[in-house]
């Protein structure tokens, strides 16, 4: 569980930022969920027999004996409240959310235990339409934030049907190379086949590679569905490639699945995945509704926006406002008000608790600011203020302070 240090905070607001701009131009509505949920919610959804519910939930009974859990993902919360609220039956809804989910997994680069994702979810919408938008909001993403290499991959599981006669092809050809299997994958056998094709143990290549594919039992309806997808990508100029070997990790999935992966993060390069869920209001309960979705891996959005260095980092410029003599010191905050006031996106920094003017300066300096501007007893004297640049090679200047303003705005970059 990563702590998130000012260095980085600002990478985190740019993300966050870039991300509910998009999903609002869309029309997508803000939930805020609940951190804690019942135990039972998320074995009901996200599958007994998953890695999540299996070995990875943060579980307590709470003082009252009931069994919590720490939210690992928020489909399942979103759609309890979609249910326990009245938002779903016969209506259409775009929900999005966000904030830390907490897996216990092993800690490696881009896999951590408490993370952060922001989820898109969509109620009330049969057809292949809801996943077009999805994939254009996500590729809308990109775009806003600068980054380029994402790729995006997408597989059609099909009907609920089609999976079960996939599985039955899927179980005996895994029975029939069962010394090929490790540990997990023989459980599963018997259990969830399904999940034997999410194995992230490289042994186990070779036997996911060779196994029957989900194409290979799409109904006409699904193939439809799907071939709409592909076409309207293309129309879009959205790239795509068909990986017919893409299962999710979670039980829910039916139809259209998909994944944006990057091969700039290591092994841990899926930074979003997402794809219908049909069956899942009703199995909470629910009268049967449409439902399709994704979730963005944060941590791993901002490690690559911090890879492409400060040059995608969409910030306004910073000064430092030194202070010599007591007149200085009195005037300085309304003049730093004033300022503010003049220049919306100016970070002003006011020197507070005296020091020498160098030792000032060397707090500008560490506080990252562009430019230090100082008012002494001579600048307060002339009305004048002085300015000089920390990060270029420029004369200190004076400028008369009603004319700061329009100074600063002509010489940094908002
Ligand atoms: P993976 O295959 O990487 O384990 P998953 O199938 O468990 O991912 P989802 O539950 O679909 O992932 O979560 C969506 C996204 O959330 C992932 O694509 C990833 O970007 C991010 N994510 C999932 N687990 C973690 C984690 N432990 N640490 C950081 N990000 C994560
Ligand atoms: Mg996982």
């Amino acid at each position: 569980m990563n702590d998130i240090l000012p260095a980085e905070t600002p990478y985190w607001q740019q993300v966050e930022d870039a991300v509910r701009e998009v999903v609002q131009a869309y029309g997508y509505e803000e939930l805020r969920l609940p951190l804690l949920e019942k135990t039972e919610l998320f074995k009901r959804t996200i599958g007994e027999v998953t890695d999540i519910v299996e070995k990875e939930m943060y579980t307590f009974d709470d003082r009252n004996g009931d069994s919590l859990t720490l939210r690992p993902e928020g489909t399942a919360g979103c759609v309890r409240a979609g249910i326990e609220h009245g938002l779903l039956y016969n209506q259409v809804q775009r929900f999005w959310y966000g904030g830390p989910m907490f897996r216990h997994e092993r800690p490696q680069q881009g896999r951590y235990r408490q993370f952060h994702q922001i989820g898109v979810e969509a109620f009330g919408m049969a057809g292949p339409g809801i996943d077009v938008e999805h994939l254009l909001m996500t590729a809308r993403i990109w775009r806003r934030l600068g980054l380029d290499g994402l790729s995006l991959q997408i597989n059609s599981l099909g009907s609920t049907t089609a999976r079960r006669a996939h599985r039955e092809r899927l179980v005996n050809y895994l029975r029939g190379r069962s010394d090929e299997l490790d540990d997990d994958s023989r459980r599963r056998l018997e259990t969830n086949p399904l999940r034997i094709l999410d194995s992230k143990n490289p042994a186990m290549r070779a036997l996911i590679d060779g196994a029957p594919l989900f194409s290979e039992y799409l109904e006409e309806q699904s193939l439809n569905d799907f071939a709409a997808i592909k076409s309207a990508l293309t129309d879009a100029g959205v790239a795509y490639s068909e990986n017919p070997r893409l299962v999710r990790g979670l039980d829910y999935y039916n139809e259209t699945v998909y994944e944006w992966v990057t091969d700039q993060l290591g092994a841990q390069g899926t930074v979003c995945a997402g794809g219908r869920y049909d069956g899942l209001v009703e199995q909470l309960g629910g009268k049967p509704t449409p439902g399709a979705g994704f979730a963005l891996g944060l941590d791993r959005i901002v490690t690559l926006l911090q890879q492409a260095g400060d040059s995608l980092l969409l910030r306004g410029p910073r000064a430092y406002l030194a202070l010599v003599g007591l007149q200085a010191e009195q005037y300085s905050l309304l003049f730093a008000e004033r300022l503010r006031n003049r220049l919306p996106g100016l970070r002003l920094t006011v020197n507070c608790g005296g020091g020498s003017i160098k030792s000032q300066m060397k707090r500008a300096d560490k506080s990252g600011a562009d430019i230090a501007l100082v008012l002494g007893d001579e600048e307060m004297q002339n009305k004048q203020i002085g300015v000089k640049f920390l990060r270029l090679d420029r004369q200190q200047e004076r400028v008369d302070q009603d004319e700061i303003d329009r100074y600063l705005k002509q010489e940094l970059t908002f």
